[in-house]
């Protein structure tokens, strides 16, 4: 039986569908957001490896933009038809024909792309009462920060290939694993660190698991440590990650400890169970003292131009050297006439 059959009995494939998600990821992040919180305070937000965008999808309903409604079909429908058995409701979209609610939107933009229609609405009226139902307030009002006021959002993803536009979200095709893609994605927070880094980056599949468990735990130390994208962390903020969770990952937990001072492991319901996949929640940012986040981080061992030798403090490591044995022993290094 082909992959794609698999996946439309999926029934997180048809609930995607059915709410206008670009993929059923965004189930992931969200039931992520549901255990962790993640979006809490969060104003500036990286989504790293975010094609086609379930993800980016989720941070722009989260973080303040109107809910976008996304329609099968050609055509840009005024009524919006839903039912109760689907779950219908602004918030995630609708589907179904047996019509049991009936809205009617106030219109602010209508964009086509593929086949979906997108439709932002301002606000919107039941057909049961006239009564103007205001959007919900996790998209309508904006984040708030510590400071108890609201302030702009900015989220910017990032892929290797290109995404349909989302609202609000600003769009790099780059390689997350790039230096000069950092430095875009710095620019656009001008200056200021991101709240929240989250990567859902696989790297595409050998089927050989210890290689690619390897290029998986490589691009994500890619995606956190190098310099200059950990420069946009806020000390003490999040990062939410893809790993595979193979038998040495261990060694990636190891990794991210240093950086983190919590480091979880989950495994949403969405994700499925025979999946090597699962997500690190990293929460405390907290480099070792005297840390300088750079591309020549002995972490990441496809550096081949560096020399390690010249680091410093941290930054090196160094590992204690000690030599065995009585000196009375043979040297091995010495030549000894026969017996
Ligand atoms: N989170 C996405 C969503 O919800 O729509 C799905 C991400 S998909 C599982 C993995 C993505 O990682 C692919 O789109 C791929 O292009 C991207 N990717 C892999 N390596 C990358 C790299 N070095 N730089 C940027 N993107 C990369």
């Amino acid at each position: 039986m082909g992959r794609s059959s698999k996946d439309k009995r999926d029934i997180y494939y048809r609930l995607a569908k059915e709410e206008g998600w670009r993929a059923r990821s965004a189930f992931k992040l969200l039931q992520l957001d549901q255990e962790f919180n993640l979006f809490q305070g969060v104003r500036r937000a990286v989504d790293l490896c975010a094609a086609p965008g379930s993800w980016s999808q989720v941070l722009s309903r989260k973080l303040n933009f109107q809910e976008p409604i996304l329609t099968r079909g050609g055509g840009c429908p005024i009524y919006l038809i839903g039912t109760s058995q689907s779950g219908c409701n602004l918030t995630n979209g609708f589907c179904g024909s047996e019509p049991t609610n009936i809205f009617v939107l106030f219109i602010r933009q209508v964009q086509k792309l593929d086949e979906y229609v997108t439709i932002y609405v301002h606000k919107y009226t039941h057909t049961s009462g006239t009564q103007l139902i205001p959007a919900p307030s996790s998209t309508t009002e904006p984040n708030r920060g510590d400071d108890g006021k609201s302030s702009e959002v900015k989220i910017v993803a990032v892929d290797l290939q290109a995404m349909a536009p989302l609202p609000g979200v600003i769009q790099i095709q780059g390689d997350i694993t790039k230096v000069s893609t950092a430095q875009e994605i710095i620019r656009h927070f001008e200056g200021q660190s991101a709240d929240l880094v989250v990567c859902d980056g696989a790297p595409d599949v050998t089927g050989l698991h210890d290689i690619d468990e390897y290029i998986q735990a490589q691009l994500l130390l890619a995606a956190v440590i190098n310099e200059p994208r950990s420069l946009i962390l806020r000390v003490q903020m999040c990062c939410c990650f893809q790993i595979f969770r193979g038998k040495d990952i261990t060694l990636l937990y190891s990794q991210l400890k240093i950086f983190f001072s919590e480091v979880t492991c989950a495994k949403p319901r969405s994700s499925r169970n025979s999946s090597i996949e699962a997500f690190v929640v990293c929460q405390g940012y907290s480099p070792p003292e005297g840390y300088i986040p750079n591309m020549s981080n002995p972490l990441l061992d496809y550096c081949y131009d560096v020399d390690f030798n010249q680091l410093e403090g941290p930054n090196r490591v160094i590992v204690p050297f000690l030599a065995c044995g009585d000196l009375s022993a043979y040297d091995s290094d010495r030549t000894y006439p026969l017996q």
